[in-house]
């Protein structure tokens, strides 16, 4: 039997980059998925590739009563809800905390920690229902350290390691798991494509060639890891923190 039959996933941001590598792991090992994004081109065109057993539904993260809809909608579709990825995220236009205007720090925080507080929220009765689950919230090693320029975005991820820990106390006893991974640097349009009202992608400042492991992470990468989480063998990890990053929070590798 495939890990994941008998689970339906709803991976927000499903549609593209990290997500849509998830989306397409979980679905090609037995799971029902539910790609939840804004952008219904490519989340309705993955759903249509993987064809049986996946589904879009448009999703904002941000707003409450698109929660409701799309947890409707997947156990409407598939009859359960049993693993939420919390995994769509949103960077700042590189900024000092002086130059950030409020609107771009609300629009950070709504996304990347409103939104993963609305998912918890909405999705925790629907697990429940199902005898219980795993919920997964993408972080960032951003969330762990300062990194200039980028506050709302440090701000929001590091806000999210306390939700992570705050979730896996209270549904515990429910059977649902919650944990955190923090990506380093992957190759997504996340990093390739300028950062809206900026001219640079972030892949300009970055080199991976000093960090131990010389190369940015794949998606692929992440999600190897999130199957390991969400699987049951990890039935004993939760309110954990995982970091995936080649090393980079290491700081420059020994050079030979
Ligand atoms: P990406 O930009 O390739 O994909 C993000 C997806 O989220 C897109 O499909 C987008 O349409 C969707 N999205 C954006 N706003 C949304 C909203 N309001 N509601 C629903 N969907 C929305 O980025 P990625 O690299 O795949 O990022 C995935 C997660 O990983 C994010 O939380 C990001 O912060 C985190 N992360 C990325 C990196 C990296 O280097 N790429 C590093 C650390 C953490």
């Amino acid at each position: 039997m495939s890990r994941f039959e008998k689970q339906t996933v709803l991976v927000t941001g499903g549609a593209g980059g990290q997500g849509a590598s998830h989306v397409r792991a979980l679905h090609a090992e037995g799971a029902d998925v539910v790609i939840a994004d804004i952008d219904a081109e490519r989340g309705a065109g993955l759903a249509a590739e993987l064809g049986d057993g996946a589904r879009f539904v448009r999703l904002d993260v941000s707003r409450e009563e698109s929660w409701a809809a799309a947890v409707a909608e997947t156990e409407k579709a598939f009859g359960a809800l049993t693993i939420l990825v919390n995994n769509a995220g949103v960077q700042n236009p590189p900024a000092l905390i002086e130059s950030t205007d409020r609107a771009t720090w609300t629009r950070i925080l709504d996304i990347n920690l409103t939104g993963t507080f609305l998912g918890i929220k909405a999705a925790a009765p629907a697990l429940r229902r199902a005898g219980g689950g795993s919920i997964i919230n993408i972080a960032s090693t951003m969330g762990i350290g300062g990194t200039a320029f980028y506050a709302p975005y440090v701000a929001s991820k590091w806000a999210v390691r306390g939700l992570t820990q705050t979730a896996a106390l209270e549904l515990g006893r429910d059977n649902i798991r919650v944990n955190a991974i923090h990506p380093g640097v992957v190759a997504t349009p996340f990093i390739t494509e300028p950062a809206a009202g900026s001219d640079a992608p972030i892949a300009d400042f970055y080199s991976p060639e000093p960090f131990a492991v010389p190369r940015l992470g794949q998606p692929a990468d992440i999600t190897a890891l999130l199957l390991f989480l969400t699987s049951p063998q990890a039935a004993f990890i939760t309110g954990a923190e995982y970091v995936i990053d080649g090393g980079l929070l290491l700081g420059p590798a020994l050079r030979k």
